[in-house]
């Protein structure tokens, strides 16, 4: 029998999109370099989104057929009363919706590491670029690395598994990758490298720091052989073993390896803005619709939201390309 979710979560071009992501706040605590700007223009509060309002577009959602649902931002965890939302969202978990996650810079999750897991939070992923406290500070413009080393220490407490993910940044933290990938393994961790992308202007060159990650696996497996392993979570990245290391290592190459044919997710902003690709500006605006004429005017949103999924996205950097692809931030859509 066919599954009416399956079927009505296809896009245009017969992907299945049953993974969501919702930024639940534009705003941050860090000013990570690749990310953001160092002065940004956060959006006022009326526009956006109702802690009400993204619950209840969740619930829409998994009515539809989404399977997994991530909160990002921004850094989720400042929006104040997160927890009632990821408790909200949470009740879903076995009754449609299959996994709940989170992605955070750690900076605030000593606090929070028990109510996630209570909430029904299994796995996080926390984005860590450095473990030298002074370049830790540098990369995120004033972080304090101490406290998501704390922040880490209470989501192992808590029984929530850890994946790190890191952005690979040529003469930043290069050299730290290998360190990186054994401390992971020390912790019991999982390491996700991202190449850079280029979105939203930051006020400085990713082309400086640009570092493909061909490069890097090849030095990796020079100390320790890599074998892809074959199963795929329908995300970005490919995933190795690690020769010697009890830790997965995925790679997220939008630059240097294309992976928009196995695409499954769209993202919501937190103004409740759908976009169906990273890369492109294209997008419907589910919130005036929700606030017009409540969820019946936005479920045939949904279709129209499918339909638009473009095939795939075009990252570039160097010379030759413009310095931004788009001029939303990631944390504006969430990554
Ligand atoms: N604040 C949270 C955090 O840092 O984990 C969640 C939001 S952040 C936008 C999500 C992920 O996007 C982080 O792992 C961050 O390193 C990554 N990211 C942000 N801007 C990026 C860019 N221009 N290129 C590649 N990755 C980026
Ligand atoms: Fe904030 Fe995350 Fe962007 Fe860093 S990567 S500035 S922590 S939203």
């Amino acid at each position: 029998m066919v599954d009416p979710a399956a079927t009505s979560m296809t896009d245009g071009l017969g992907r299945r999109i049953d993974y969501l992501r919702i930024s639940v706040t534009d705003r941050c605590d860090l000013r990570c370099r690749y990310c953001m700007a160092e002065r940004m223009q956060f959006l006022p509060k009326n526009q956006v989104l109702t802690l009400e309002e993204i619950a209840l577009l969740a619930d829409l959602f998994i009515a539809r057929g989404v399977r997994r649902i991530r909160l990002t931002g921004g850094e989720p965890l400042v929006r104040r009363d997160i927890i009632d939302l990821i408790r909200r969202i949470g009740r879903h978990l076995d009754a449609g919706l299959q996994e709940l996650t989170l992605t955070t810079n750690g900076t605030r999750l000593a606090d929070h590491a028990e109510p996630l897991h209570d909430a029904g939070v299994r796995r996080i992923n926390v984005s860590l670029d450095s473990l030298q406290a002074d370049r830790f500070a540098h990369i995120t413009r004033g972080g304090d690395l101490s406290a998501v080393r704390h922040g880490l220490d209470a989501a192992r407490a808590a029984g929530l598994a850890v994946k790190i993910n890191m952005v690979a940044l040529k003469d930043i933290n290069a050299d730290e990758i290998l360190p990186m990938l054994r401390w992971c393994d020390s912790q019991g961790f999982d390491l996700t490298l991202i190449e850079t992308m280029p979105l939203g202007e930051t006020g400085e060159d990713r082309t400086d720091h640009y570092l493909p990650l061909s490069h890097v696996a090849q030095e990796i497996d020079a100390h320790h052989a890599l074998t892809p392993i074959a199963a795929r979570t329908g995300g970005p990245a490919r995933y190795h073993d690690v020769e010697g290391l009890g830790v997965r290592l995925g790679l997220i190459t939008p630059l240097t390896r294309n992976f928009c044919a196995d695409c499954n997710r769209m993202r919501m902003t937190c103004e409740g803005k759908i976009y169906m690709c990273l890369g492109h500006d294209d997008h419907v605006d589910f919130k005036a619709a929700l606030r017009s004429g409540g969820l019946a005017a936005v479920e045939p949103l949904v279709d129209r939201a499918l339909r638009r999924k473009p095939a795939a996205h075009d990252f570039r950097i160097g010379a030759d390309a413009p310095t931004a692809a788009v001029q939303r931030h990631m944390s504006v859509t969430g990554g």
